[in-house]
């Protein structure tokens, strides 16, 4: 029997947002729950404690390149507290910047890719090993993703798309949260939305659902919307990540929605900004999720080798030399794009005429 101590560092995650945001160490549950069926004792703790458990293995997660900071204080923190552990280090950044996080943290081992070749992936995970109760649970249908987007980590991390067919024997909470990179992209997604729809918890109940990524704009047809809605999906969220000449394709997506059910309030558009894009068709962008009244995700761009990120929201000039700003904007224009979103967004919740506050915004030079 080992003792293994999983670790969550202590991310620089603003506390409201740990739980509302499904803010969950998935990875870590799901090894945890593979080494405890194999007779391991296991404990999993989130951020630096002190604790007096045993452990003859630590294995620390890791999530964005530029929250490498955290990932190197937990594995100082703990080697410091058992020097004779063996600390190991996985997850998005040790898979992205192995070398980097060698470099870092010599004494520890740092794995890229999924755990044992994800050999813990469709497991049933123990719950018990968090403190707090959850109504939710994290689930993958896919891994990988089938397009290359230049930006986007999912197909250097996991080369290989894979799939499941189903699942509903991974299902244990009442609302299950999907992270895969691009859902829609799984060729068995309609009859897993099918399966969803049937499913029934105890006393009857039925599931709600949430994609935590953007739906593929060409893979939501209106047959799909659909299918999202009877499976109960909420908050539906398109990807639109590409140029302003789009619009067309957004447009039906967001009447798709509409036309099966979904209230614009509940449609949401994701945007990456402070990249290729410029400041103006960002802009345009904005503007025509501001006709069609949906609100806006809004996701700063930040490059897949950033180790540190300290922007600081407001009206106060930082520079790059603080966080990663794209050479075609600047540090003003991520501001005020930023600002316009969100004041767009509080127009349209609260149904304010159109542009309210945009107008305000546009009407300054950048
Ligand atoms: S479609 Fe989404 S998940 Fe896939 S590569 Fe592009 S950004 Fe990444």
């Amino acid at each position: 029997m080992t003792n293994i101590l999983l670790v969550e560092p202590e991310f620089p995650l603003p506390d409201k947002s740990r739980n509302h945001s499904h803010f969950l160490p998935i990875g870590l549950l799901k090894i945890g729950t593979w080494h405890r069926r194999k007779g391991d004792r296991v404990r999993l703790v989130r951020g630096l404690h002190s604790t007096r458990v045993k452990a003859d293995r630590i294995l620390i997660t890791s999530l964005f390149t530029y929250w490498s900071e955290a990932v190197h204080a937990a594995a100082q923190f703990y080697h410091r507290r058992y020097p004779e552990a063996q600390i190991e280090i996985g997850g998005i950044y040790a898979s992205l910047m192995a070398g980097h996080c060698q470099e870092a943290v010599p004494f520890a081992q740092i794995h890229q890719g999924l755990y044992r070749n994800g050999v813990a992936e469709s497991i049933r995970i123990d719950f018990s090993l968090l403190q707090e109760y959850l109504d939710y649970q994290i689930v993958h249908t896919t891994r990988g993703c089938t397009r290359h987007c230049a930006f986007c980590g999912t197909w250097r991390i996991e080369p290989e798309f894979t799939w499941k067919r189903s699942i509903i024997p991974e299902i244990q909470k009442p609302r299950v949260v999907f992270y895969d990179n691009n859902l829609l992209a799984n060729p068995h997604i309609d009859d897993i939305l099918r399966e969803l729809k049937e499913y029934r918890l105890a006393q009857g109940r039925r599931l709600t659902c949430e994609s935590q990524s953007g739906f593929d704009l060409r893979l939501l047809t209106p047959h799909r919307a659909r299918l999202l809605r009877d499976a109960r999906f909420k908050y539906p969220r398109i990807a639109w990540d590409g140029p302003y000449k789009e619009w067309p394709t957004v447009r039906e997506c967001v009447n798709a929605l509409k036309e099966v059910g979904y209230g614009r309030k509940d449609i949401f558009v994701f945007m990456i900004y402070n990249h290729h894009l410029s400041y103006a068709e960002m802009r345009a962008k904005l503007d025509a999720c501001r006709r069609w009244k949906v609100r806006v995700i809004d996701c700063r761009y930040r490059p897949l080798d950033q180790t540190f990120d300290r922007y600081v929201p407001g009206p106060k000039a930082q520079t790059a030399d603080d966080y990663y700003i794209h050479p075609t904007w600047s540090d003003l224009q991520v501001r005020r794009f930023r600002r316009a979103v969100r004041h767009q967004n509080i127009a349209i919740l609260l149904n304010l005429p159109n542009g309210r506050y945009v107008q305000g915004c546009e009407s300054r030079k950048v």
